[in-house]
């Protein structure tokens, strides 16, 4: 096959990174995962306790940050952060900093730069619309509320740590309600993006739709 790219966008929660993934081992591509960038930055604010209204602070930091993915893991200037990105206080702030265009400006570029040379599957929330207008296959993946809700529940279960239904629901709510209703490039289905609702739906069912549109035999 020759480079391709794959954007796949949805709300949070949906199984995007576990599908994109999998459809990137598929087809030999490196798969990226946006949403850990967003996290990255996030960190770095809560840990310098940058303020991301203030402008100058911001682009200071922005100058200096350093996110990449090296085997798979988030390394945030040069530092693997991939678990210490996982929690519900970074999820919680990385929905309002994301909304600031420096910081989508700064990210963004990145992303390009990833797509420059190598086929990829990318996951966020504006892969299709602003990052890859002209990816090759666009995805919209989305599920129930409450089924996302229950995932996360037993991934956190599985992992042996504490989770709260209600909470973490309630918490997929909001955070879907930033990003979609953020003034700057906020989540969004492209006009031209296959949606595909997961919630009835294995893992590998949605893999193989996937799979059979790049195949072109859907
Ligand atoms: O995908 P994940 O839930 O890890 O993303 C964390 C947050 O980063 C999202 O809630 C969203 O606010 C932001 N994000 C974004 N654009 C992307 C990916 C993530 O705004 N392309």
């Amino acid at each position: 096959m020759s480079k391709i790219i794959v954007a796949i966008d949805g709300p949070a929660g949906a199984g995007k990174s576990t599908i994109a993934k999998l459809v990137a081992g598929e087809i030999g591509a490196d798969y990226i995962d946006t949403g850990a960038m967003y996290r990255a930055v996030a960190l770095k604010l809560l840990r310098t306790g940058t303020d991301y209204n203030d402008p100058e602070a911001l682009g200071t930091l922005l100058e200096a940050v350093d996110v990449d993915f090296s085997e798979g893991r988030t390394m945030l200037d040069g530092e693997d952060v991939s678990g210490l990105i996982r929690t519900p206080e970074i999820s919680a702030l990385a929905s309002p900093s994301s909304a600031i265009p420096a910081v989508r400006y700064k990210l963004t570029d990145l992303q390009q730069e990833m797509g420059r040379r190598k086929s990829i599957v990318m996951d966020g929330r504006d892969i299709g619309t602003v990052v890859f207008p002209d990816a090759d296959f666009k995805f919209f993946l989305t599920a129930s509320a409450d089924e996302r809700a229950r995932r996360r529940t037993n991934e956190m279960l599985e992992k042996g740590q504490e989770a709260d239904f209600e909470q973490i629901k309630a918490d997929i709510i909001q955070r879907d309600y930033q990003d979609s209703h953020r003034e700057f490039r906020p989540l969004k289905k492209a006009d031209d993006a296959i949606e595909i609702d997961s919630s009835d739906m294995t893992i590998q069912q949605v893999v193989d739709t996937m799979m059979s549109y790049i195949r072109g035999e859907a």
